[in-house]
């Protein structure tokens, strides 16, 4: 049932003709509204989707109180699992690992695939990401990154004209060859830089 005081209802948690008023913004709505909840009377949660939306949406906004103190509590409970667990830990660790190996193929792809720019090696193991520009400390530096971090920071600036595959051979003939692999200075079309 539903009552009217003064043109407003008063919610009395009763379905009428399929209809049920809202505990949150007090409107009756037809039951389609509200989700189902077997535990309650009504056989339907007590406020309406839309107020559990907005509820929720309040909740887990961003910088929100109750979001940080949730994002500590789960932090702090990981952190603990992870000291305490060594599955969890272990598991954690692939997951990184699988992470970085995702990011390293990505970047690899970017930058022509799997094959070395000046050679055609193919091998995995002996491809390497060149800075073309033999600027690497200076990158490295600039960016704080490395290894993975690089990975990261190339994806971020969307996978910028700067590096090349090389193969470890060609890479290092490059760098002991004044910035040119010995294979074919020409075929390169960069400045040659000293080292
Ligand atoms: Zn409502
Ligand atoms: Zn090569
Ligand atoms: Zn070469």
């Amino acid at each position: 049932m539903q009552s009217s005081q003064n043109g407003r209802f008063v919610a009395l948690s009763v379905v009428v003709d399929g209809m049920l008023v809202c505990t949150g913004c007090h409107v009756s709505k037809p039951t389609s509204e509200y989700s189902r909840n077997r535990c309650r009377k009504t056989g339907f949660q007590p406020r309406c989707k839309a107020c559990v939306k907005a509820w929720i949406a309040k909740r887990y906004a961003p910088g929100s109180v109750a979001k940080e103190a949730r994002l500590r509590r789960r932090r702090d409970s990981q952190n603990l699992r992870y000291r305490t667990d060594p599955n969890f830990r272990n598991a954690r660790i692939d997951r990184a690992k699988a992470d970085v190996a995702t990011l390293r193929d990505a970047a690899f792809q970017a930058y022509g695939g799997f094959v070395c720019a000046c050679c055609g090696e193919t091998e995995r193991a002996f491809l390497q990401l060149d800075h073309i520009a033999n600027d690497g400390c200076k990158h490295r530096k600039e960016y704080k990154v490395g290894g993975p971090g690089l990975y990261r920071w190339l994806k971020r600036a969307g996978y910028p004209p700067i590096l090349q595959v090389l193969c470890a051979n060609c890479n290092f003939g490059k760098r002991m060859n004044g910035g040119v692999c010995p294979h074919a200075a020409a075929q390169y079309g960069i400045e040659i830089q000293e080292v």
